[in-house]
């Protein structure tokens, strides 16, 4: 790649955007952001420490103190919280309760808001979330919107959770979805919402593959090139 490009995925949870933005990011060799697992992380640390009910003014302090890495290692991305591997904690029913309360906080996204902000200046990079297209990056190259159904969502949910061990049902899971769609697509400081030049794709009846050559369709043209 020659010049720096910037692509932002958003929609509802479980709409597939992490797996999408991992494969073009693979393609096309770029850094990929899952911005949904620094708020996760930020919950975590919220949780350990006793911080869910405590006011901006004691949290700001300790927004310094928290560090969130991300490692790719293969095809998986690791995170790490203050040094710790919290991969698959961040996924546990545990954090999801809570992470939407969280990031409606005005001191938590301004933060994390900074520290996107930041990594798009030197990378070429795909990042996935809710206001990427509308906050983070609003001048980026493509914006993509995706959703699905909160059924087909509730499904693939269950399978995330099998892998880390927990079990539930989809009828639970399908109120959960819900009510974190509306908690997000309601808060006052920029909730979910689609970017006017965003392109809308819904993954419900599309295979990852499918979504994919949607969206390949889409990328900024580079160079081209002859053999
Ligand atoms: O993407 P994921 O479902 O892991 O995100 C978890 C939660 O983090 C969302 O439900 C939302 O409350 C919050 N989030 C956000 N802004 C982002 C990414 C995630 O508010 N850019």
């Amino acid at each position: 790649m020659k010049y720096n490009y910037i692509i932002a995925i958003d929609g509802p949870a479980g709409s597939g955007k992490s797996t999408i933005a991992r494969l073009v990011a693979k393609m096309l060799g770029i850094l990929y952001i899952d911005s949904g697992a620094m708020y996760r992380a930020m919950t975590l640390y919220m949780i350990e420490n006793h911080l869910l009910n405590t006011t901006q003014k004691l949290l700001q302090k300790h927004l310094n103190k928290i560090k969130i890495t991300f490692i790719n290692k293969k095809n998986k991305q690791l995170i790490f919280l203050n040094n710790k591997n919290v991969t698959n904690e961040i996924r546990s029913s545990k954090v999801t309760m809570c992470v939407s309360k969280v990031s409606a906080i005005g001191v938590v996204r301004k933060e994390l808001v900074k520290r996107q902000k930041k990594l798009g200046q030197h990378n070429s990079i795909i990042m996935d979330g809710r206001d990427i297209g509308t906050t983070v990056f609003k001048n980026a190259n493509l914006k993509i919107y995706l959703t699905a159904s909160a059924y087909i969502r509730a499904k693939r949910r269950k399978l995330d959770l099998k892998k880390i061990s927990e079990k539930a049902n989809i009828k639970d899971l399908v109120t959960q979805i819900q009510n974190r769609d509306n908690y997000d697509s309601s808060r006052a400081i920029s909730p979910l919402s689609k970017a006017q030049d965003a392109i809308v794709i819904d993954s419900s009846n599309l295979s990852i593959e499918e979504v994919l050559e949607k969206i390949i369709f889409f990328l900024p043209t580079t160079d081209s090139m002859s053999i």
